[in-house]
């Protein structure tokens, strides 16, 4: 793992760096399995390390360096998924074991729905947008609780002050990468957090207009009218930290 890297691409899977279609991921991941110490590779998403494993063993799929798994509550490293022991203490401790004191606080509220995969350091569910109701998300909040929404499909139920860009902020400055040549990428407004840092970001262009909504203001954020894989080539292109393929 290059620790001066020319581009720290720290990128949402679903919908993002699992988006567009077969001939846009398939070159983007040639670009990035060419460019070896020169790239950084995060992947920051809802998933599970299972989840990753299963992905990253389909051939040509590039092998992240890290891994910031169920919503930025685990972190580990890309390779063989030991924890990064101290970021991973930090979430511990602001979780403090509390699924099941969230299951019980959640248990009749209506309109949500247990999710089958079970975060150690989370709790999510499939909400119904139409029965979800604010004082649900009042009452988890009130108990110290962070939620976030997306797509209006998932709830996820968070340690107070962890989400996507808080774990990806504090593992650059952990890892001491350079700050300015980190790129973020979602689509959905569970990567909102990620885009409220001082890294550039790309919206890519099959973005829930929710998310490209809240980004309205932010500086750095690159709106690509492309989607998925072909959105994060153009924002790299975009930022200049490389020249397009065959160029
Ligand atoms: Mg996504």
């Amino acid at each position: 793992m290059s620790l001066t890297p020319r581009l720290v691409l720290a990128t949402d899977l679903d919908g993002t760096f699992l988006g567009g279609d077969d001939q846009q991921r398939q070159a983007l991941y040639a670009d990035l399995n060419s460019w070896g110490d020169d790239l950084l590779l995060i992947f920051v998403t809802g998933r599970d390390l299972t989840f990753v494993a299963d992905l990253v063993s389909q051939p040509g799929m590039p092998t992240p360096d890290l891994i910031i798994g169920d919503v930025g509550t685990t972190i580990a490293h890309g390779r063989d998924h030991a924890p990064v022991t101290e970021l991973q203490d930090w979430v511990d401790e602001r979780w403090n074991g509390a699924n099941e004191r969230v299951r019980d606080l959640l248990a009749d509220e209506p309109g949500l729905r247990l999710q089958p995969v079970m975060g150690q350091r989370r709790v999510s569910y499939y909400y119904d947008p139409a029965t979800l109701q604010a004082s649900t998300i009042a009452k988890v909040e009130a108990a110290g609780f962070d939620v976030i929404t997306s797509a209006d499909t998932f709830l996820d139920v968070l340690p107070r002050g962890v989400a996507k860009g808080p774990t990806l902020t504090r593992l650059v400055a952990a890892l001491d990468l350079p700050a300015d040549a980190v790129l973020v990428a979602g689509d959905t407004l569970n990567d909102l957090s990620l885009f409220q840092t001082d890294f550039r970001g790309v919206a890519v262009g099959n973005s829930e207009p929710a998310l490209v909504e809240r980004l309205a203001g932010l500086s750095d954020v690159h709106h690509s009218a492309l989607p998925g894989c072909a959105g994060i080539a153009d924002a790299i292109e975009h930022f200049r930290f490389f020249a397009p393929s065959g160029a």
